[in-house]
């Protein structure tokens, strides 16, 4: 195949050297509410992959970057710990003919970690792109949880805005008894 960024051939769909140039990570934690959010990217530098969501080749770049990233730094996290821990990705809904959350998530291989699939779906698929943070109040996504409860988990997301949605994920899984460890996304979009 050949690589998104510059064209030439490649063995996956980001090749070596636009991996290492451009793929770089800057981890960065914020606070939303009560939750902790580790994002492993600046969204705008890496903006020009994040766009391809629902184009032919989205469903190769979110499986490369969540093979390459989230997986290992989920992996990393839960080996220093005994207990075991849920993975659940939010709103693994089917778009474009994949679930970009899923592949996030999929990639995970720790023994301790339990990765569920479209436990946490939303009932409202408003699209919040380029909305405002009174928009996204007030059309919440109404999440519905169906997996265990009162485990502890790791919530996955791609991209962090303004932190509605994660917060709106994290209050449904509390009526669950489940407790978010901290959240993970590809991309923190906050300029
Ligand atoms: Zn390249």
């Amino acid at each position: 195949m050949r690589c998104l960024s510059c064209h030439k051939l490649s063995f996956s769909i980001i090749c070596q050297s636009c991996d290492k140039r451009l793929l770089v990570p800057t981890v960065t934690k914020r606070k939303v509410g009560t939750l902790e959010v580790v994002s492993l990217f600046k969204y705008k530098n890496i903006e020009t992959f994040l766009l391809t969501k629902h184009t032919p080749v989205g469903f190769r770049i979110y499986k490369y970057l969540g093979k390459k990233f989230v997986a290992p730094f989920v992996d990393n996290f839960i080996q220093n710990i005994e207990e075991e821990i849920s993975v659940v990705a939010i709103d693994e809904k089917v778009n474009s003919g994949y679930s970009h959350t899923a592949l996030l998530s999929h990639f995970v291989t720790d023994n301790n970690a339990l990765v569920s699939h479209a436990k946490l779906l939303a009932k409202n698929s408003v699209n919040y792109a380029g909305k405002s943070l009174s928009f996204r109040l007030e059309n919440p996504r109404n999440f519905s949880y169906t997996g265990k409860p009162n485990i502890q988990v790791i919530l996955i997301d791609d991209i962090i805005t303004t932190g509605v949605t994660l917060q709106e994920a994290q209050m449904e899984l509390m009526r669950h008894g489940v407790e978010v460890i901290f959240a993970l996304t590809l991309a923190d979009a906050r300029e």
